[in-house]
């Protein structure tokens, strides 16, 4: 629909049909009103005659204007100007006894008639010629005309005043019509921009927010990710269903640093983070929390499973078996993690952090590489570590 439109050549057909037929309405009322005046002295009958018409034709193109069907069919416009027209021809040629000069109103009427086609060089030379044999029937002597010498005039003032209304009006169409498809070009040009914009706008948009929700280093969420995360799980599910924190931090970090160094502390977080974000499920989510602190966020879980996946995470660090000499006594480095469960999605993330940080601590109390769940005042029981280490 749209892309032809702005594609193909805009169409002559409804719009130049109306803009005929309002044209040649104008044309045939004036020189109806014309030959009212010219003619009075001649037929009175003719005067009543042509008034009329004028007055009809005149109405029918004030109805053309203002009607939408019209502009929709201009056909029916058409058809019913041409029918006022062809009438005022015919109609005077039985109510009045001057005949001579009503046959004049053939080739008028004919060249009104074209003025109905669309403006086209084609269509309009065809009626012209057609016309200009009928001119020439009327009015040479020997084909039997009947025209005198000032009807030949006016017949002649008549054709030359149809072509260059119908050559003008074609011209000015023409030129209106290239216009439009001009500005129709620049204004997909103009859209395609737009459109090109507002893609590129969105992608940096994108660019921006993953920036900023991210860590760069261990590319999980960072803390801002996760407080938006929690604030919409919140408003999704408000006071709905269990949840769990779990609160990661490295054992003797600070020693693995100041034996590898940096870069290798760095290394050791990213293998970190990786292996436990593989660990999750699609709906929970780890963050950066904090130096080598993370957080993970788990739906739809009891505290019983919390733990299973805390060992699980503990677990999976351990499995990585990366070298730590100073972590006495596993010899590779481990976590400690405090698991807060929540029967519902707590009001005040604050106080549930809180819990999780608590049982950390207790973890790293309790000797690290451990679990340990808030509100219990002793370490996780044994039956639960060993049957996630299964
Ligand atoms: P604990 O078992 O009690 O947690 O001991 P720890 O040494 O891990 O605890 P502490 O908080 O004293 O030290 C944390 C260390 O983590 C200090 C810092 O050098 C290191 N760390 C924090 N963020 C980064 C980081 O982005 N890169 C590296 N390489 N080290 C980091
Ligand atoms: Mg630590
Ligand atoms: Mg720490």
């Amino acid at each position: 629909g749209d892309h032809r439109d702005l594609h193909s050549f805009p169409t002559r057909r409804s719009s130049d049909l109306l803009v005929a037929t309002q044209a040649a309405s104008l044309v045939l009322a004036l020189v109806l009103l014309f030959d009212a005046v010219w003619f009075a002295p001649r037929a009175a009958a003719l005067v009543v005659n042509n008034l009329a018409d004028a007055a009809m034709i005149t109405a029918i193109y004030a109805v053309v204007r203002r009607s939408r069907s019209a502009r929709r069919e201009p056909a029916i416009a058409t058809f019913l100007v041409a029918s006022v027209a062809l009438a005022s021809t015919l109609v005077p040629l039985g109510a009045t006894s001057s005949v001579d000069f009503m046959t004049a109103y053939i080739p008028i009427e004919m060249l009104g008639v074209a003025l109905f086609a669309p403006w086209n060089i084609r269509w309009h030379s065809g009626w012209l010629l057609l016309a200009s044999v009928a001119t020439a029937a009327v009015a040479h002597e020997s084909l039997g005309g009947r025209l005198g010498p000032q009807g030949l005039l006016d017949l002649e003032a008549v054709i030359f005043a149809a072509v260059v209304v119908s050559f003008s009006g074609y011209l000015v169409l023409e030129r209106q019509r290239q216009q439009m498809f001009r500005q129709r070009l620049l204004l997909h040009h103009v859209m395609l921009e737009a459109r090109t914009q507002q893609r590129r706008l969105a992608a940096l948009a994108a660019t921006l927010e993953e920036v900023a929700t991210r860590d760069p280093m261990t590319r999980v969420g960072n803390r801002l990710r996760m407080d938006e995360d929690l604030t919409q799980l919140r408003a999704i599910r408000p006071g709905a269903g269990s949840a769990a924190l779990i609160m990661l931090d490295l054992d003797r970090f600070k020693a693995y640093n100041d034996r590898f160094g940096h870069l290798a502390g760095d290394r050791a977080l990213q293998q970190m983070a990786a292996c436990c974000e593989a660990q999750l499920r699609a709906g929970d989510r780890i963050y950066r929390f904090g130096g080598e602190e993370f957080l993970v966020v788990a739906t739809d879980i009891d505290a019983p499973d919390a733990v299973v996946l805390a060992e699980r995470l503990r677990r999976a660090v351990a499995d990585l078996r990366i070298p730590d000499p100073d972590n006495v006594p596993w010899g590779v480095l481990t976590v400690s993690a405090g698991v807060s469960p929540a029967e519902q999605l707590p009001e005040r993330f604050e106080d549930w952090v809180r819990a999780a940080d608590t049982a950390l601590y207790a973890a790293k109390a309790a000797g690290r590489n451990r679990v340990e769940i808030a509100g219990s005042s002793g370490p996780v029981p044994a039956d639960v570590a060993s049957e996630s280490v299964a």
